[in-house]
């Protein structure tokens, strides 16, 4: 089976696997660095279980990052070389944070981690049973992307209640 270029696997395209990959690629690293720095910069109640969990997503984005970048140079392909292209390419965008309060923090990230679940389940549609190592990565990245859309929704919701039991209190 042919591996490289303009090659087919099974009815896809790899160079089209592969532009969609590097979509990917550039939504790591600017859902990594948005990670990043909101744990430098937020405030707020609770904000110390905030700050584990935006470090521990930090983390997981970059590691996604690296197994992207593996997957691109596996299939023939080269990973964005400039950062620059991570604007023109990326699909969930970067959310400046405006707001350093905690829930408006999480909030964004809850945005960027349902956007994150809407890439790979894509990618994975596209590739079951056609590209099996990529829907392998693919579906792993989607479980973590799962799994961080939960923690910040259970979060937000905790430091909500509270806030919102403190203000009866008052
Ligand atoms: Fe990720
Ligand atoms: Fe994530
Ligand atoms: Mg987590």
């Amino acid at each position: 089976m042919a591996k490289r270029g303009n090659a087919i696997i099974k009815g896809i395209e790899i160079e089209e696997v592969i532009r969609l990959l590097n979509k990917a690629y550039a939504d790591e690293w600017l859902a990594y660095y948005q990670y990043y720095i909101e744990s430098k910069v937020i405030k707020g109640i609770m904000k110390d279980a905030a700050i584990a969990e935006l470090d521990q997503h930090a983390t997981d984005e970059l590691r996604h990052a690296d197994m992207v970048a593996q997957r691109i140079l596996q299939l023939g392909g080269t990973p964005l070389l400039n950062p620059k292209e991570w604007f023109t390419h990326t699909n969930c965008g970067y959310e400046t944070p405006n707001d350093f309060d905690v829930v408006a923090i999480l909030e964004d990230a809850i945005k960027g981690e349902q956007c994150a679940i809407t890439t790979y389940s894509e990618l994975a549609e596209l590739t079951r049973e056609k590209d099996i190592v990529t829907y392998d990565i693919v579906s792993q990245i989607l479980a973590d992307e799962v799994e961080h859309e939960e923690d910040l929704q259970a979060l937000h919701d905790d430091i909500t209640e509270f806030v919102d039991s403190i203000k009866g209190k008052l």
